[in-house]
């Protein structure tokens, strides 16, 4: 069996999960909207999910609106209150450093008319709230700043972001998709008017994913039909999908995180010769070890650690023949040719000590290979 490192992808659907999600599949079959009692019986296990998730971040059922994923929930996010309050202004602040769902979203707005601030970042990818603060303007409406960055693992200093979001009366959402994965969100702490969540993070099934919209939020729908999700979000809700998402985060949230093997990962790995650690050294994901190496393409290394049985990734989104250099690595300062190198392990739950000690023996391994198969690229980097 491969060793999975790649739960920052998505990790796998628990069997608890899936045991709750299997009468959503058959015997429940009903459509929530429909009032006989196969529809009373599915709107049961909505709203019964929907309670679980609120209860579980501190929030009121109400304001939670069931997407089909993290995408979705960025897009309804930063589109719906962009638009819903664009007679006021239309300058959203974002950072460097976001996920392609945040980023490619406001390209969007911009194109629209809107202005765009990208936040800069210091090595670790922190945003500086002084920064944010003094980016702030009358016309600005909206600040998308995430709570933990998916290829470097950095958390931001959210609560310090949401007091000044407040202070000046601006709306804050924040990307929790990777952040939610081993602890709960918090709306309140945070100050946070949006939320993006996603379950397949988390053990969950994939396409269903919430955002937290703080109650009396204006926002504008971005999918038009009926009126599900209190006019926010229109179609047949998968229900099904929102009863593992609701277990799976139940379960999540009850066990420690992977704190202490995600250290002994890091320190191994930082151990290699021209091996260096990308992100923050503890402000970090639970579960993220990134590293970037000298002398390798980062893809080469995945498709050979695969090939010995171990499953990671880049960390950056990667097209056929040709792998970008990270977004995310060039804002932390990170050299074009260094960022190439760029190594994602993402631990799960059943990540044990043995699976690291093997991991990282493999990958000394593949490293050494490659760059004896391209000696031109040893120390180029
Ligand atoms: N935001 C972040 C930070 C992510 O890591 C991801 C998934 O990789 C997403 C958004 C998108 O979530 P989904 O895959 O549920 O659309």
């Amino acid at each position: 069996m491969a060793i999975y490192l790649d739960h920052a992808a998505t990790s796998p659907l628990r069997p608890e999960v899936l045991e709750a999600m299997l009468p959503y599949l058959a015997e429940h079959h009903g459509n929530p909207s429909s009032i006989h009692a196969s529809g009373r019986r599915a709107r049961q296990g909505l709203d019964e999910s929907r309670e679980i998730i609120a209860q579980l971040i501190g929030a009121k059922p109400r304001e939670i609106v069931f997407t089909a994923g993290g995408t979705e929930a960025d897009n309804l996010a930063i589109k719906g209150v962009a638009w819903a309050a664009s007679a006021k202004g239309r300058h959203v602040i974002t950072s460097s450093v976001e996920h392609k769902a945040v980023m490619n979203t406001c390209a969007i707005l911009s194109r629209q008319g809107f202005q765009i601030t990208y936040l800069p970042v210091d090595r670790y990818g922190r945003v500086d709230p002084a920064e944010l603060e003094a980016a702030i303007t009358e016309r600005t409406t909206l600040v998308s700043i995430m709570a933990a960055n998916n290829e470097v693992g950095t958390l931001q200093p959210v609560a310090e972001i949401g007091a000044i979001c407040r202070e000046r009366k601006v709306v804050f959402h924040t990307d929790a998709v990777q952040a939610a994965a081993f602890g709960p969100p918090a709306p309140d702490a945070w100050q946070a008017t949006l939320i993006s969540l996603s379950a397949h993070k988390l053990g969950g099934p994939k396409g269903i994913g919430a955002l937290y919209v703080r109650q009396g939020t204006p926002m504008v729908a971005q999918t038009n039909g009926g009126a599900q999700e209190r006019q926010r979000r229109a179609g047949t809700e998968n229900v099904a999908a929102a009863v593992g998402f609701a277990a799976a985060m139940q379960l999540a949230y009850g066990e420690s995180p992977p704190n202490a093997l995600r250290d002994w990962l890091l320190d191994a790995l930082a151990a290699l010769p021209g091996v260096a650690v990308t992100g923050h050294p503890t402000e970090r994901l639970a579960n993220s070890a990134s590293v970037v190496i000298d002398g390798i393409e980062g893809g080469d290394l995945v498709a050979a650690l695969d090939l010995e049985g171990v499953e990671a990734s880049t960390g950056s989104a990667c097209t056929t023949g040709s792998v970008e250099p990270s977004h995310v690595l060039l804002a932390i300062g990170i050299d074009e040719a260094r960022a190439h190198g760029s190594l994602r392990l993402t631990l799960g739950r059943g990540t044990t000590q043995a699976d690291l000690d093997r991991t990282v023996a493999i990958v000394e391994a593949c490293v050494e290979r490659l760059r004896a198969s391209a000696p031109s690229m040893v120390g180029s980097a």
